[in-house]
């Protein structure tokens, strides 16, 4: 059977955070033309609290090069059609080379694989999907502008194909058929049980912390999908599914209900931004200032988040409106009416 058609019957979605179906990004890069096609498996991850590729690359790493193998033959092969030469870069951040490297060029052995360290000091945005392209050609590490996509336009302008390290280890599963809908869940926060675990990837948030004995005996809420980016949910809203990176973090509503927790939120993107747009630059800068004034000025508040949703370059200004409006309108005990 045409693996493509495998992918797709598996439902396989990418677990980078986006969720985007794998078998249409595979055919894009497979149906592109270009003297060379490239795949990046990209291991750089960059949230805070995100830990599940680094567990995967630590148990799994012989399913994760398995998994690039079997892009690299699918983008190989004769339905690719136009002799492209293929290549691959798992783009990897300094702390996971360090301790992974060994047992991962020992499995590559001759593969036309090469291990790139994302560049010191990149921060989150060097893991983004655009600027890790930047990065590997050795240009400035800011996110390019889309369209054209990295499936026709990739590295030095070839089609390419970007995964992430979960996603690679699930096309491994699925080619041997043991893929069964699970995924990875990062649990962390105010719990007893942190940890990774693998669980079915139906399964809703409330069920995952009673599986993992993690519902809390005291007034919670939570944070899902990503410690910067992910929706705030109060406890009697958990009856949904995970999305984004797979992250659950608890807060104990007694630490976290006011407004330190969107102030928390904000030194991340401070820290983050790179600057390359006005409205992530100036906008972040000025919505940590409203936040730290002695009294908060609601509409410039959503009006500011917004703006920031809308005219953001790249996905990291447009990350914060999710959890700091899921916050005030879930959590936040002192929510404003405007
Ligand atoms: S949104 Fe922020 S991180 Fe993205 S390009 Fe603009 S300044 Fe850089």
């Amino acid at each position: 059977m045409d693996f493509l058609l495998k992918i797709k019957q598996a439902n396989l979605v990418g677990r980078g955070g986006a969720g985007f179906p794998v078998a249409v990004k595979w055919e894009a890069v497979r149906n592109a033309t270009g003297s060379c096609k490239y795949i990046i498996c990209n291991a750089a991850e960059g949230e805070p609290g995100v830990t599940k590729d680094n567990y995967i690359i630590e148990k799994y790493a012989k399913r994760l090069i398995d998994g690039i193998k079997i892009a690299i033959d699918f983008l190989s092969s004769e339905k690719a059609n136009n002799n492209s030469q293929v290549k691959a870069f798992i783009y990897i951040n300094n702390e996971y080379y360090k301790n992974y490297y060994k047992k991962l060029l020992k499995l590559i052995g001759d593969l036309p694989i090469e291990i790139f360290i994302k560049p010191f000091g990149s921060g989150y945005i060097g893991g983004e999907e655009s600027s890790l392209l930047n990065a590997i050609e050795g240009q400035r590490i800011e996110p390019r502008l889309r369209p054209p996509f990295p499936t026709t336009n990739g590295l030095w302008g070839c089609p390419t194909l970007i995964n992430n390290v979960e996603t690679f280890y699930n096309v491994s599963l699925v080619a041997t058929d043991e893929y069964k809908n699970f995924r990875f869940y990062v649990i962390g926060g105010d719990c007893i049980h942190d940890g990774v675990y693998q669980l079915s990837a139906d399964f809703t948030i409330q069920e995952i912390l009673e599986k993992t004995n993690n519902i809390p005996n005291f007034p919670f809420f939570v944070q899902v999908g990503g410690n910067a980016s992910g929706e705030v949910l109060n406890s009697g809203q958990l009856k949904k599914l995970v999305s984004g990176a797979g992250l659950i973090t608890i807060f104990d509503l007694a630490k976290y209900e006011n407004i330190k927790f969107i102030e928390n939120l904000l030194e991340f993107f401070v820290k983050e931004s790179c600057g390359k747009c006005t409205p992530c630059r100036e906008g972040i800068f000025r919505f940590n200032e409203i936040i730290k004034s002695e009294k908060i000025d609601w509409q410039l508040f959503f009006d500011l988040l917004e703006n920031l949703k809308e005219t953001s370059f790249c996905g990291l200004g447009s990350a914060i409106v999710t959890p700091a409006k899921s916050f005030i309108k879930n959590v936040f005990s002192d929510r404003p009416i405007i």
